[in-house]
């Protein structure tokens, strides 16, 4: 299972696909990614190797500069094509990719549901793209912070919003995420090694952190009170 992303100048699908490969050696079942594309979020997954995204990804890849990756270790519902991850809100205006459990799911899906959200998916994960829709009020940080907020678990996840389509938002709890600082490119990972084909330059987050990438700028802040964090950059002085 992992996590990737990726914001900056290029075509952000091949950089994710091969980020996802350098995290293969945690184990996965499914793989997925979502990439902005003019204003519409393209989502596509599939259950089992990388191999099979790449070919379903073909000559029709999603070209957008922007995106978020994932390889599922399935907990919570069968490994399939629907219960990998990205995972969408009922619009389309969010995508998320999650590595970890959310232990109180159940309920939050069966009030989700009782305001009219309709689920796609087995998964616990689901629950944090209608949970981003319905707090949303024009702010993807602000609405990501109040998802931390109501969850309980483990988490790395990172959220993208279609009227928000230069920014990606992650925090983490208990599962691993780092954020890779380039030139005028971010990345973010569940591990160093998805990243350091492209630079050494590291923020490592800790518990209860969030990151908000920009093509220019990774912003560390409280995931509990928005305040900024000052980071200290971590060089990687190995190679993976
Ligand atoms: N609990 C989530 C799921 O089953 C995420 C699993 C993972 O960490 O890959 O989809």
């Amino acid at each position: 299972c992992g996590i990737v992303g990726y914001i900056g100048g290029k075509p952000a699908a091949p950089i994710l696909v091969e980020g996802l490969k350098k995290l293969e050696y945690r184990g996965y079942d499914s793989a997925g990614i979502a990439i902005m594309e003019e204003g519409s979020i393209e989502v596509r997954k599939a259950k089992g190797k990388l191999a099979i995204l790449e070919e379903k990804l073909g000559d029709t890849a999603p070209t957008g500069v922007m995106g978020i990756g994932h390889t599922r270790w399935a907990t919570h519902g069968k490994p399939s094509d629907e219960n990998s991850h990205p995972h969408q809100d009922c619009w389309g205006d969010f995508a998320v990719v999650h590595n970890g459990i959310i232990e109180n799911f159940q309920t939050l899906k069966e009030s989700l549901i009782a305001d009219g959200h309709r689920f796609t998916s087995e998964t616990d994960t689901e629950v944090l793209a209608h949970l981003v829709e319905s707090f949303y009020e024009g702010d993807l940080e602000a609405a990501v912070r109040k998802v931390a907020s109501v969850i309980e678990g483990s988490y790395a996840m990172a959220f993208v919003c279609r009227r928000e389509d230069d920014k990606i938002v992650a925090v983490r709890k208990d599962s691993p995420m780092v954020v890779g600082l380039g030139d005028k490119e971010y990345f973010l990972a569940s591990d160093i090694p998805a990243i350091l084909n492209h630079t050494r330059q590291t923020y490592i987050l800790n518990d209860g952190e969030m990151v908000i990438l920009t093509a220019d700028s990774a912003t560390v802040k409280d995931a509990r009170t928005g305040e900024p964090i000052e980071k200290e950059v971590f060089e990687v002085k190995w190679d993976a």
